[in-house]
């Protein structure tokens, strides 16, 4: 399988080639040059595997630079029940006749993010192994995608992480998960300042090309390929969950922000998985339910993005969001890159009536949607869901079709989000077993004022 750019370079890349980049270099995202088509056989025989096994078969079709035996030995050492919490790996709750949460969030972290990241940090020690190199990975996070990144490559041989985070903005529970980290290739950066900051430093360390040669500085942003096709695995786990035979069709309504989750959904589609609708919920950052309405795409400033109680979903564009345009227009490279030249575009009107044709839609959910939503959730099921996972049952609730099983993939577990959780139900949300008294374990983090020199600095001193 090779890769292509969605901004029109048709340079074919291997996926080792691409694992441990970002951006295209015509600023595009990669994806694979043709989708592999799943068929009826091939999907019967997937059916009765473990996870992991599963994980093998749908990487096998997009990796052909790494030899099968250790591709299956990578996906057996991650996705187990150890780390996971169930053979299972993303076990379905049922709330009532056809619909379903599927839980993605019983990782390290409590985030659906650590699926993919997991597999990333086997990926990032193996490449860099066979390599020889080293890899210094620097990032900014407002919370899920820094812990996520830490708890994937904590203890990792050839890599180290330097994580910015806002100083005294995350949450006591998401603090202590990172900063208790003892690990020493692991390095807590504190910024006296917001996120926003946080993340122009960032890409003032990754522009200055000469520090970033010098320091092998590489990033673990949601547009690497390697995140979005190891969640591409349980869109086809949660089907085979949900369904006795192939005939049936299932719908999946997804919590979105940088569009990734979503995406790895679109491909499943792609593949063959019998998807009836990919449903979009955001929350009042309705970039992307704005787009599936109109055909209007626009990204918003910093003024108009708002901070809600379902953070994980406030941003502004949303990066991951050009692979599917790619599609929608035909792999047409250069109207991708003109569309995406400016801060807005809109689809003529042929473009967005194909919208259908890929089984999106989309909903939006607001503070006052979600604390009812948790609510009901739990005075109906006596069950807890995050904010963001609230966001999705809320549109999935309106979105579900009856004869068609719907499930809302969980992105969080509540106990990453006290306060929402206690302000809807008045009492604090459970906590998984080990996690008591996080916040008391010693932290390990350095507080910086906003200065690129300085951040470049303490990576020089410390790689
Ligand atoms: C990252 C995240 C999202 C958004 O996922 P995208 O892939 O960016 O669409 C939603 N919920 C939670 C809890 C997250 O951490």
């Amino acid at each position: 399988m090779k890769y292509i750019s969605t901004r029109g370079d048709q340079t074919e890349r291997g996926f080792s080639d691409i694992l441990l980049e970002g951006l295209a270099p015509d600023g595009g995202l990669y994806l694979p040059k043709t989708y592999p088509r799943v068929d009826a056989a091939t999907l019967a025989r997937w059916r009765g595997l473990a996870y992991a096994d599963l994980a093998f078969e749908i990487l096998s079709l997009y990796i052909d630079d790494i030899p099968a035996d250790d591709l299956r030995a990578l996906t057996r050492k991650v996705y187990t029940a150890e780390v996971f919490g169930t053979e299972a790996i993303t076990p379905l709750t049922w709330l009532g006749e056809g619909i379903a949460l599927q839980g993605l969030s019983n990782g390290p972290t409590l985030a659906f993010k650590d699926m993919a990241m997991q597999l990333l940090g086997a990926l990032f020690e193996y490449e860099l192994g066979r390599r020889g190199e080293t890899l210094n990975i620097l990032g900014a996070t407002s919370g899920d995608t820094g812990s996520a990144a830490e708890y994937a490559m904590r203890g990792k041989r050839g890599v180290n992480v330097f994580m910015l985070s806002p100083h005294g903005r995350m949450s006591p529970f998401q603090q202590a998960q990172m900063f208790s980290l003892q690990d020493a290739n692991i390095h807590n950066i504190a910024i006296e300042g917001v996120f926003d900051d946080a993340q122009d430093i960032v890409k003032a360390v990754s522009n200055d090309l000469a520090f970033k040669r010098e320091h092998r500085i590489g990033t673990v942003n949601s547009i690497n390929w390697a995140r979005l096709l190891a969640q591409v695995v349980y869109y086809f786990a949660g089907y085979f969950q949900a369904t006795k035979t192939n005939a049936e069709k299932v719908s999946f309504t997804v919590p979105s922000g940088n569009f990734g989750n979503v995406c790895a959904g679109h491909v499943a589609r792609m593949m063959g998985l019998p998807i009836a609708k990919l449903v979009v919920a955001t929350n009042e950052n309705d970039v992307l339910d704005e787009f599936f309405r109109t055909g209007t795409y626009r990204v918003r400033g910093s003024a108009d993005t708002h901070e809600t109680s379902s953070p994980s979903m406030d941003i502004s564009k949303a990066s991951n969001f050009e692979r599917f345009v790619f599609d929608l227009l035909d792999r047409d490279g250069g109207r991708v890159r003109q569309l995406f030249s400016g801060s807005h575009f809109h689809l003529d009107a042929s473009e967005h009536a194909s919208i259908t044709g890929f089984g999106f839609a989309s909903g939006r959910s607001t503070h006052a949607d979600r604390v009812a939503t948790i609510r009901r959730c739990h005075a109906e099921h006596g069950i807890v869901i995050d904010p963001h996972t609230a966001d999705g049952l809320k549109v999935a609730l309106e979105k579900h079709e009856p004869g068609i099983t719907m499930l809302v993939l969980e992105t969080a577990l509540p106990a990453k989000f006290a306060a929402t959780i206690h302000e809807a139900l008045g009492i604090e949300p459970p906590r998984p077993a080990g996690l008591e008294g996080i916040e008391e374990l010693p932290k390990r983090v350095k507080v910086m004022p906003v200065d690129v020199d300085q951040v470049k600095a303490y990576i020089h001193a410390h790689v």
